[in-house]
């Protein structure tokens, strides 16, 4: 048997429900060998992580997921096997929760606006002292019964052209790549089909993405179908990318995806977890999808 890898999760560092140690706990019960912490624009929880995984089956990899604009769209950015300790690395990404802090004010007088108040406390409640992000204010707009869940929140209030969305510019593409590998990182695409972009949009993306050294592409995503699997094993092939798995576990309450339940990576992948900066001994071949 190949060893279990998932390589996008988050914890209360950000925007997922289980501190990190909690999540370690659940990954050992769920049979995870390798795990990457992946918050959205921390590392925060990375140090209670590594703690929480001594001694257990659990490798841990540091890692953190960085909020990109890129032709005015947002793009998630991956960084595996990341220094926490990267003066670099950390000065970027304090400059994008600077970012994330105003707009979380912003987002809460537009729902004020809109007829919903109280949601800037709302949200900074959800997150506990950790960086806001829209899940919570989509949290604590189902627990006042504006929507049913999350999705609903999200459609009705949050994205673009509704009346808690607040445009603006996370980091640059060649900026967050730059912050990855200045802490001697692996940058990885996150979730490449949730875009929407179209195929011609898509190969700019990985075009420019392998300009700046990036060199993977999650292919396995807990928000993939199993043919968009297809699809990116397909696109990581043509752009010699390597092939990264991740669930994007936020918790137990978000049904939809688990911890450690992902299927191998599609035939012809190479595993990001092959590549000769990859820190971890490979012991065995990855699975392939039945
Ligand atoms: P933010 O980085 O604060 O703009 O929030 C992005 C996060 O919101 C993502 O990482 C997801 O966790 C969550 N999210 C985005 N779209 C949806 C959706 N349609 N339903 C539920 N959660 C979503
Ligand atoms: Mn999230
Ligand atoms: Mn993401
Ligand atoms: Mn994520």
């Amino acid at each position: 048997m190949g060893l279990y890898y998932d390589l996008h999760t988050h914890s209360t560092a950000s925007d997922g429900t289980l501190p990190p140690g909690e999540l370690v706990r659940c990954a050992v019960q769920a049979g995870v060998d390798v795990l990457a912490l992946t918050d959205h624009d921390t590392t925060a929880g990375i140090g209670v992580a590594a703690e929480a995984a001594q001694g257990t089956r659990v490798g841990l990899v540091a890692g953190v997921e960085v909020s990109v604009t890129w032709r005015g769209r947002v793009i998630h950015i991956v960084g595996l096997h990341v220094d926490p300790a990267c003066a670099e690395l950390q000065q970027g990404l304090c400059e994008i929760r600077n970012f994330r802090a105003w707009r979380a004010e912003e987002i809460g007088r537009r729902l004020q606006k809109e007829g919903i108040p109280g949601a800037y406390e709302g949200a900074k409640a959800y997150a506990c002292g950790a960086i806001i992000g829209r899940t919570h204010f989509a949290r604590y707009l189902v627990e006042r019964g504006y929507a049913r869940d999350l999705r609903e929140v999200f459609k009705r209030y949050l994205v673009r052209n509704k009346p808690g969305h607040v445009p603006g510019q996370w980091a640059r593409l060649e900026q967050a790549l730059a912050w990855i590998h200045g802490a001697g990182g692996l940058a990885v695409i996150a979730h490449p089909a949730r875009y929407g972009l179209n195929p011609a949009r898509l190969r700019e993306l990985l075009g420019a993405f392998a300009e700046c050294g990036g060199v993977g592409l999650e292919v396995v995503s807990g928000s993939h179908s199993r043919d968009d699997y297809y699809t990116m094993a397909r696109y990581a092939r043509q752009f010699d990318l390597l092939a990264s798995s991740g669930s994007d576990y936020h918790g137990p309450d978000n049904p939809w995806i688990e911890l450690g339940r992902l299927p191998g990576l599609p035939p012809g992948c190479t595993p990001i977890w092959y590549s000769d900066r990859w820190p971890l001994t490979v012991e065995s071949p990855p699975r392939f999808i039945a």
